[in-house]
Order: C-alpha cells, then structure tokens, then sequence
C-alpha cells in the first residue's frame, strides 16, 4: 500500500445511498503524505516538458496548482459556471441527473502549450472527457491527464482515447 492510500477514507452511503465516497481531506491534512502523494503524481510528468497544468474544480485545484508547481509549469483553474469573468470558452456535459459545465478564460492557454489536466477522482469519465474538450477548443496541445484515484468498476477510462496518457495513482 502507498504510504498516502491509508489517508484516503471510505465514506459508506455519500452523498447518496449506495456510494462509497473517497475522502482526500486526510491525506491533504498530513504534510508529508500529501508532499509524498505531490511526488508521486508528477514523477510519469518528468521530461514531459508540461507547461500548463489544468485543475478541474474543485478538488482538482488542490492537486493541480501542487503539481504545477512541481512541474515548474503554470496552472489554469476550469471551473464551474458563474465563477470566472467573460470571454469564456465552455463545455457542457451530462450527469447521472442533468448537466453540467466547464468553463476557462479564452485565452487561458496559448496555441500548442503543453498541457496536463488534473483531478482527484475518475469515475464515470465524463468530467475528464469534458476537461479534454476544453483543452482542445483552447488550442492547446493535451499530452495527458493524471489522477489521484481511479474507480475502476465505472470504467470511466474507456471515455478517454487509446493513444493519450492517463496515469492514476490508486485504482479502487
Ligand atoms: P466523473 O465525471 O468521472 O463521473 O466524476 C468525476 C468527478 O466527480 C471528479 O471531479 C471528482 O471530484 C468527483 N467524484 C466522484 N466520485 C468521487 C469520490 O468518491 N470522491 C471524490 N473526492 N470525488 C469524487
């Protein structure tokens, strides 16, 4: 077991019955396992030569901007709607009851920058598809994405192609 998998917690039955929620605020509270976590993420980034790392909100944020910062790249928050001021570019996707949205600033990227997006879990796969689609219409080059968790009975990953890099640390 990864010296930080024993600061994730198992929530039973959240936020609805049924679920088993994993809880990274442990691990975030533990200075080192979250600098080991921090380590491990960006270690398949090294080389890369990623130079804009894209939190998607929220929890995505609190690794994104650690990694970015790691990676000596910059970090562009895609948020949720009403958050950031115009000119936007945004993508909507489905979830399990009803839609949701992904925002950047327009020019938040520059044409063929680099680029890693972030999150903390992937489940169903549609957050990371919609992140991906974004990076696109801002012109970046994607050269993969990374999260801390993979809930693998959702099999969100066969959202994602074949050909682009997307490395989990633990696989649930
Ligand atoms: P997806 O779009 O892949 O179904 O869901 C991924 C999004 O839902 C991520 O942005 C993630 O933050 C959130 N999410 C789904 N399940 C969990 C969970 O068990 N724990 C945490 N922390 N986030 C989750």
């Amino acid at each position: 077991m990864s010296s930080f998998e024993s600061l994730i917690r198992s929530v039973p039955d959240f936020p609805k019955p049924g679920v088993v929620f994993r809880d990274i605020t442990p691990l975030l509270a533990d200075a080192g396992g979250f600098a080991r976590c921090i380590d491990a993420l960006a270690e398949p980034w090294q080389g890369s030569q990623v130079q804009a790392v894209c939190g998607i909100e929220s929890r995505g944020f609190i690794f994104g901007a650690a990694l970015a910062q790691k990676l000596h790249a910059g970090f562009v928050p895609l948020r949720k709607p009403g958050k950031l001021p115009p000119p936007l570019v945004e993508v909507d996707y489905q979830l399990e009851y009803g839609i949701d949205r992904l925002q950047a600033r327009s020019d938040a990227l520059k044409p063929g920058e680099r680029t890693l997006i972030v999150d903390d879990v992937l489940a169903t796969g549609g957050t990371l598809a919609a992140a991906r689609e974004l990076v696109g219409r801002l012109g970046a080059e994607l050269v993969g994405a990374s999260v801390l968790i993979e809930l693998d009975a959702l099999q969100g990953r066969t959202r994602w192609p074949g050909g682009l890099r997307l490395h989990s640390l633990l696989h649930y």
